[in-house]
Order: structure tokens, then C-alpha cells, then sequence
């Protein structure tokens, strides 16, 4: 279990991916499934404080991920939500909605799941700390809210959805916040996680250190 962590942008996706393929290991983007149920509930109608619809939502909800020539896709009850769950109404209302109890324990459970068995690449914000704290590897990786806001203007971009510097730098402010102060599994470094800050590095280099990192975990194994 490789565990990557860190706020919006910091290029975890990108790095977990990369990172996955090289190992041959499974890659489960748990911010997907936070941006699945977000998405859910906008389509339902479901306020934040509405437990019992969102109680009824989680025992109706499937979410999976299935790839297609290394293209990683996103299923909602079988219909392919890869490029709505991008969208600004779901980015604006994914991290209120991340910090219910009822909404964290029903993803626990479905990420731990997922994991089950595998060798595994999982990147969120909780990952070292609450859902796998006994990850063989865990990074916390991090970049400047700056850096992080044209990362994301360029990554929408290739996904045809259009956003502006300053949009995307509200929102990953205004996400970094909502965040780090949530009362459950709120976005931390996990005590025994190396820290990379990835803002003046390629993505190369990133991929590099976090290999590095597995393979010296794995020469421990093995001598
Ligand atoms: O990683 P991504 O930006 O897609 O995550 C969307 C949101 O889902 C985050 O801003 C955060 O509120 C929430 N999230 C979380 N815990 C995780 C992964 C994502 O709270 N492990």
C-alpha cells in the first residue's frame, strides 16, 4: 500500500497514476469517490443536512473505476461521470459535503474495499492518516496554492472544461481550508510520511522520489 496525500493540485493524481503503472499496482483516486456522492446529491436534491436521504443515497450508490487504454474512467450507478465529477458545482460543494460523518464512515468502508487484497497506489488526504495507517509507504505531497491553481487550469483544460487562474485559486484556497480544519480525517501529514513539495519540481522527478521510496521499503522486506 502506497499512500499519497496532500491538498488540491499538488499533483497527486498525476503522480499516484504514473507511479501506479510503473509497479503494475492498482490506483484508486478517493477524491473520485467523494466527487461521486457530491455529484449524487446535486443531482437528488440532497442538502448537507439531510443524513437520512443521504443515508438512502449511500445503500442505492455505486461508484467503480474501470480503464480503457490508460484511461482511467469514473462509473456512478453505471453511468460514466469521469468528466462531471469535474465540474464546478461539484468542486464548489465537494468539500462541505467531504466533511459529514455519514459520508466519510459509507467512503471508508467503500475505499477499504476496493483495497482489498491488492497491491494499491490510493491518493486523498486521509490516506496515511485514517484509512490505511499502516501503509508500507506514505508521501505527503504539497505545492504552492499558486503553483497548484495553474496545474489546474491546465489539467480542466485537457478535460475540455474551461476555468479561469482566479477560479481555480479561490477554490483550491477555499478547499485547502475547508480541509485542513474539518473536524474528521481533516487533510494532515501523517507522522511517519515523507514530505515532497513537488512546486519547482517535473513530474518526473516526483515519480522518481516516490519509486525510490518503495523500493528501499522493499529491500527492508526482503533482507
Ligand atoms: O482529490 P480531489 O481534489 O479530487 O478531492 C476532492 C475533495 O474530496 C477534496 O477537496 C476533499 O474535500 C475530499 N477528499 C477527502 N478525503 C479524501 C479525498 C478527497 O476529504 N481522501
Amino acid at each position: 500500500m502506497v499512500a499519497i496525500d496532500g491538498p488540491a493540485g499538488s499533483g497527486k493524481g498525476t503522480v499516484a497514476e504514473l507511479v501506479s503503472r510503473k509497479l503494475g499496482f492498482m490506483n484508486i483516486d478517493t477524491g473520485a469517490t467523494f466527487r461521486c456522492v457530491t455529484l449524487a446529491m446535486l443531482e437528488n436534491n440532497i442538502k448537507l443536512e439531510d443524513d437520512e436521504k443521504i443515508a438512502k443515497l449511500f445503500k442505492e450508490i455505486d461508484i467503480h473505476f474501470e480503464e480503457e487504454n490508460e484511461d482511467k474512467k469514473v462509473f456512478l450507478n453505471n453511468i460514466d461521470v469521469t468528466k462531471k465529477i469535474r465540474m464546478k458545482q461539484v468542486n464548489d460543494f465537494v468539500s462541505p459535503v467531504a466533511t459529514l460523518k455519514i459520508v466519510r464512515e459509507n467512503l471508508l468502508y467503500l475505499q477499504r474495499k476496493m483495497a482489498e487484497g491488492k497491491n494499491v497506489v490510493m491518493e486523498g488526504r486521509d490516506i496515511g492518516t485514517v484509512v490505511f495507517p499502516n501503509a508500507d509507504v506514505k508521501i505527503y505531497l504539497v505545492a504552492s496554492a499558486e503553483v497548484r491553481a495553474k496545474r489546474r487550469v491546465k489539467q480542466l483544460k485537457t478535460k475540455g472544461i474551461e476555468c479561469s487562474y482566479e477560479e481555480a485559486l479561490e477554490n483550491v484556497r477555499t478547499r485547502d481550508k475547508i480541509d485542513s480544519t474539518r473536524e474528521l480525517a481533516p487533510l494532515k501529514m501523517p507522522e511517519d510520511a515523507t514530505y515532497i513539495d513537488s512546486s519547482n519540481k517535473t513530474i518526473e522527478e516526483v515519480v522518481n522520489e516516490v519509486l525510490e521510496l518503495v523500493n528501499q521499503k522493499r529491500n527492508k522486506f526482503e533482507n
